[in-house]
């Protein structure tokens, strides 16, 4: 039996960044699917909370994308502004943060039973069993430790993103806003090519809009396509946010806004304020961790309001 203080299930950035966070002295087991890692695509947009967070954490800075700070087109019912996101290359990123990691374990699962005995949660893999007193759910959409500890699905939706030769002088930089019928798009330069990501389902309409409004963005024969679904929220009482010292993060608690599926903000906030509790060794770190999310809750709350 392998006892650790704290097991992350999920090496996606929530886990990771967990994993960065969490104080150097407790015993850490990082659980990662190495299956699934690959095929997710994402397109890199990344808020102000979102960087500041990422700057906190000392890692190479070669993640960015070229442009690294992008001008993004909201565009609303009532007219369009502008606003600066980061551009980063989410693999490159977490191959950052991994590459940071010194004293964590890391136990490569594709198959685990996952209990709970005396206060502990014990996970057995590879013919190994790991104990844990804190446990963080880290792994992403459609979660299946959700299902596990003995909560219902969070919705999600699917994405598809193409990619497309031609530098930044090519392509604008488009997010249409929540207001939009369905769903929004992006396109995104990214150094050499650029992206278009969309909704399978809003294909037709999607491209038929970039002709119309950026003739100059010739788009011609994608480079390759990939497809993964992002959580999307049906009501607010699909979050879930864990008890009993565990703690559901990013995705697998719901945190994404349910109008643009912008997760990375509430990956790593929610990554760092499970690591804080867990290494402060609060009282009541299930309460502390709600409140600390509160806010995001609130963010999350208000888009989903605002969805027709
Ligand atoms: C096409 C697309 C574009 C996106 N673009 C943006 C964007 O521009 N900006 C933005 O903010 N967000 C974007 N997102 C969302 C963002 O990528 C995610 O919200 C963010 O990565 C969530 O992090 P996470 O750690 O919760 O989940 P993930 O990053 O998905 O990590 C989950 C990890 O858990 C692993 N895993 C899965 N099942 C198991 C299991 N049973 N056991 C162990 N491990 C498991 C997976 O392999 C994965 O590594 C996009 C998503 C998609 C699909």
């Amino acid at each position: 039996m392998v006892r650790l203080e704290v097991a992350i299930v999920g090496s996606g950035l929530s886990g990771l960044y967990c994993a960065k966070c969490l104080d150097d002295r407790l015993s850490v087991g990082l659980f990662y699917s190495r299956a699934l890692v690959k095929e997710k695509p994402c397109g890199g947009l990344v808020s102000a909370e979102a960087a500041a967070l990422l700057d906190a954490i000392d890692i190479p800075r070669d993640y960015f994308h070229s442009p690294a700070i992008a001008v993004a087109q909201i565009v609303e019912s009532g007219g369009s502004r502008d606003c600066e996101l980061r551009n980063v290359d989410r693999r490159a990123l977490e191959a950052a943060i991994a590459g940071s990691l010194r004293r964590t374990l890391t136990v490569r699962v594709e198959g685990y039973r996952l209990s709970r005995e005396g206060g502990a949660y014990l996970i057995e893999c590879g013919g190994e069993e790991y104990s844990c007193a804190g446990l963080v759910v880290a792994d992403g959409v459609n979660s299946r430790n959700r299902a596990l500890l003995g909560y219902g699905p969070a919705g999600s939706i699917a994405l598809e993103q193409s990619r497309y030769a031609g530098g930044a002088e090519r392509c604008r930089l488009v997010r249409l806003d929540e207001v939009t019928p369905g769903y929004y798009y992006w396109i995104v330069p990214k150094g050499k090519a650029f992206i278009v990501g969309c909704r399978p389902a809003d294909r037709a309409r999607v491209y038929g809009d970039i002709a119309a409004r950026f003739p100059e963005t010739a788009l011609g024969e994608p480079l390759g396509t990939e497809r993964y679904p992002v959580t999307k929220l049906r009501e607010l009482g699909e979050l879930e946010l864990g008890r009993d010292r565990h703690f559901l993060v990013g995705e697998a608690a719901g945190l994404a806004m349910p109008s643009s599926g912008e997760g990375i903000t509430g990956a790593l906030w929610s990554a760092k304020a499970a690591a804080e509790v867990l290494s402060s060794g609060a009282a009541e770190p299930n309460a502390e961790y709600a409140a600390r999310l509160a806010p995001l809750v609130a963010a999350i709350a208000g888009d989903l309001g605002r969805l027709p």
